[in-house]
């Protein structure tokens, strides 16, 4: 007997009879005597329709306010969940993060989670009840509903899983694990049976969306044992066989790998590019620049500065696509006539692509034939930033899928990696 938490994505929650077998799945991992806690996204769509009923009323919501609307769709479907494993017989009680609760720190619309407290759920498992919480909502000091940011139910479960010290949580969603990219851009993926903690926290913050960062980040901080697998099989399946199904994040250390030098690509449209020109090309003006955009709670991504002409020279960073016009407005504000420079250019259509791998520490060669790649698709490059364990390129955005694609083929991802 274990404690063992579940999430379920949208879609696994996405209609009553989805929500009936996500019970059934429940019941029988009960059934077989484990502790079970249960965190369920809203139904797949619902969040998006009551963010978009919020800016019906306000383009811009007040955080705090845009939290209590967006907030409720999981409460909806801990409720029904509930219901639905108290109909087919096994005790079930629904809470919402506030009365578990689950503590946030006050930043709405992105709020992290401080601590959980495990009494009363503790006692609910003692009493033989499956217990089930909300994803994606806490409440901060002052008592405030708080959401996590989008895709934060993946990051509700795996705290959870950390606070109860649970064997494993299990991150039930749409498909059947991390694949080697988005089976939605390209068909030929492949599941991993496996990946390193570390390699899908770099293929969550590049923008593969099957985890939310933050859970990674959790689940690598408290060592939980985290798997990604389907909730779309039959939930009567042999128990066993499921618990083995999926992919499992790993720490590097415990685990014969794959060898594949390169273990997945991940890809984004979330960011912008802005580029400052003819700067001059003197000490501090990096800091001239990035300081004042700082200041303004903007995160900058990539920088590249490029060598100067005539002591003159452009430089170029990229922050969200939320914070563009903002970032755009605080340079032209503040920035532009104080170190004199000529224009700001904004650039919204690009798209990041980054092959990510730990097989990069120990082979050479992977720069270049992912550039080689790249030209010989006629994609221009602009933007290049690289770490140990991935290289990452802005490029315009209408290339995006083609890029992906041609560099899964070109890094063999569709065939199995050699043991
Ligand atoms: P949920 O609602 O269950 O949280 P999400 O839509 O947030 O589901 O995440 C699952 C989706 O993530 C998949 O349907 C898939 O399109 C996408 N995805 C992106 N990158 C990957 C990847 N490398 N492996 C698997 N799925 C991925
Ligand atoms: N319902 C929230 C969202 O759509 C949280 C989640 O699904 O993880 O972002
Ligand atoms: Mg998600």
């Amino acid at each position: 007997m274990a404690l063992i938490v579940h999430k379920y994505g949208g879609t696994s929650m996405g209609s009553v009879e989805r929500i009936k077998n996500v019970a059934q799945r429940v019941a029988k991992w009960h059934a077989a005597g484990h502790q079970m806690v249960v965190v369920p996204s809203a139904m797949s769509g619902e969040t998006n329709r009551l963010i978009a009923l919020a800016k019906e009323i306000q383009a811009q919501p007040d955080p705090r306010e845009l939290d209590m609307v967006a907030s409720t769709g999981e409460q909806v479907s801990v409720g029904l969940l509930s219901m639905a494993l108290n109909a087919i017989g096994v005790p079930a009680v629904s809470y919402a993060g506030w009365q578990v609760p689950v503590r946030t720190d006050d930043a709405f619309t992105k709020a992290r989670i401080e601590s959980i407290d495990d009494a009363r759920v503790r006692a609910d498992l003692a009493a033989g009840r499956v217990v089930i919480i909300t994803g994606f909502q806490g409440v901060d000091s002052n008592g405030n509903i708080t959401t996590l940011g989008r895709g934060g139910s993946d990051t509700s479960a795996v705290a959870v899983a950390a606070a109860l010290q649970a064997a494993e949580c299990l991150i039930y969603t749409d498909v059947d694990g991390v694949y080697t990219t988005d089976p939605r851009i390209v068909p030929e993926a492949r599941r991993l049976a496996r990946v390193t903690f570390e390699e899908m926290l770099e293929m969550a913050s590049l923008g593969s969306k099957v985890l939310q960062i933050r859970s990674v980040e959790f689940a690598g901080k408290y060592r939980v044992k985290t798997r990604v697998l389907s909730s779309l099989t039959p939930p009567d399946i042999d128990l066993a066989t499921e618990a083995e199904s999926g992919t499992l994040i790993t720490f590097e250390e415990d685990e014969q790998m794959e060898k594949a030098v390169i273990s997945g690509i991940a890809f984004n449209r979330d960011e912008a590019k802005i580029t400052v020109t003819n700067v001059p090309d003197r000490p501090g003006i990096a800091y001239q620049i990035l300081g004042p955009v700082a200041e303004a709670n903007i995160d900058v991504d990539m920088i590249i500065q490029n060598a100067s002409v005539g002591g003159n020279t452009d430089f170029s960073f990229t922050v969200h696509r939320n914070e563009y016009q903002k970032a755009i407005a605080v340079l032209n504000d503040t920035v532009k006539s104080r170190i004199q420079a000529g224009d700001i250019v904004g650039d919204p259509k690009i798209a990041k692509v980054s092959v990510v791998g730990i097989g990069m520490r120990s082979h050479v060669g992977i720069a270049s034939l992912m550039f080689r790649t790249l030209s010989q698709e006629g994609i221009n490059i602009q933007m290049i930033s690289t770490s140990e364990i991935k290289i990452s390129v802005v490029i315009e955005d209408k290339y995006m899928e083609l890029a992906v694609r041609a560099l899964h083929k070109a890094f063999e991802l569709d065939q199995p990696a050699a043991a």
